[in-house]
């Protein structure tokens, strides 16, 4: 039988009844051992990727949009309303296509990476971009949820994190126990909040003898949890964790405390260094934003963070492809030769 989607998967651990499934089979990522690149970083441990980017819109955020878009749907609703770095948005139009809805998004205009924008009028989502950042942009989206008859499918959407817990437990059910570590990128919380719940769960219900420690990384530019005050101006490449003011920033300090995990920040340098050497040592493609999660592990090994034999975890949170202009600023422009072999061989020097 092929994968029905998480919600038919993991149906009595998430709060659907027997509604039917809004899906488009998302769930399932492979689990990725990644050796080569473990060995790079200088971390003996058995380090594995959760490779997100390859849900159906490639990113995570399908986890949570077949949950919300299932219960907009069940609730009676005819449009849903989200503000987005990128991915949400794109989610939230595929999903809303999907059951037939209307799909209104805000986005911080011209900070939005390509691949991401594309999809979100591709599914024939209205696409608002304003001049501000996602902070402006969440905040329009609460404003119009208080005059209009719109559900917000942002991660306040208390199914939202229900969907995404679901990736705990694909982990936990994979490596037939809980990992040591679990390290991801930090934006709005949401994910972290939500990876916690499930690993909490599992642990709760017996599946899993252990809990992880929850290990989150913010963008320097844009670490408002690290820092422990809002950053007004967000900045970072990472666009998808530009968030200065993050919906989640509570449940995120308790995922952290009750794990006994760390919230820290990587900076853009360290962030575009770990992007490049995913790709190219292991054939595994995400986008910046999931890269903060390997520049993480890192700088936790290069602090002697993580005890040799341990099982690490890291989510890759988008593909690479969202964010094809970012991948082509950062590598060697492709060489041009006359199509003539001398020319070629002379240029491959082998
Ligand atoms: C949404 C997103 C994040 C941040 O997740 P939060 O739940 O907001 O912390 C990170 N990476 C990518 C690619 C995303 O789309």
């Amino acid at each position: 039988m092929s994968w029905p989607g998480l919600i038919d998967y993991y149906r009595e651990r998430l709060p659907v009844r027997d509604l039917a499934a809004v899906t488009l089979h998302e769930g399932n990522t492979p689990l990725v051992e990644v050796p080569r690149l473990a060995a790079r970083l200088g971390v003996e441990a058995r380090v594995y990727v959760k490779y997100e980017g390859l849900n159906p819109t490639c990113s995570f955020k399908d986890r949570g949009m077949t949950m919300a878009i299932t219960m907009a749907v069940a609730e009676g609703a005819s449009a849903v309303i989200c503000a987005s770095t990128g991915n949400t948005s794109a989610s939230a139009a595929a999903y809303a296509a999907r059951a037939g809805l209307a799909c209104f998004v805000i986005i911080p205009d011209g900070n939005i990476a390509l691949g991401k924008l594309s999809q979100a009028v591709m599914h024939g989502a209205k696409v608002l971009a304003i001049q501000g950042n996602f902070d402006d942009a969440y905040r329009m989206v609460m404003g119009v949820a208080e005059r209009r008859r719109v559900t917000v499918v942002n991660s306040i959407n208390p199914y939202r994190l229900q969907g995404q817990k679901t990736a705990s437990f694909e982990i936990c059910d994979t490596l037939g126990r809980a990992p040591d570590y679990h390290v991801l990128p930090v934006g709005n919380a949401g994910n972290i909040t939500a990876y916690w719940m499930g690993y909490t769960e599992y642990f709760e219900s017996g599946v899993t003898a252990s809990k992880p420690r929850m290990m989150g990384f913010q963008a320097a530019g844009a670490a408002p949890i690290v820092l422990g005050h809002v950053v007004e101006n967000p900045e970072t490449i990472a666009t998808a964790i530009r968030i200065g003011n993050p919906v989640s920033w509570k449940k995120a300090e308790a995922a952290r405390d009750e794990s006994g995990g760390i919230i820290d920040m990587v900076t853009d340098a360290e962030i575009m260094e770990a992007y490049k050497l995913l790709a190219a040592s292991e054939g595994v493609f995400a986008e910046p934003a999931s890269a903060a999660s390997i520049a993480g592990l890192k700088k936790l090994t290069d602090a002697g963070r993580i005890e040799t034999g341990s099982t690490v975890v890291c989510t890759l949170t988008g593909h690479g492809l969202k964010d094809p202009n970012n991948a082509i600023k950062s590598c060697p422009e492709p060489v041009r030769v006359p199509a003539e072999l001398d020319r070629v061989l002379a240029v491959m020097g082998i």
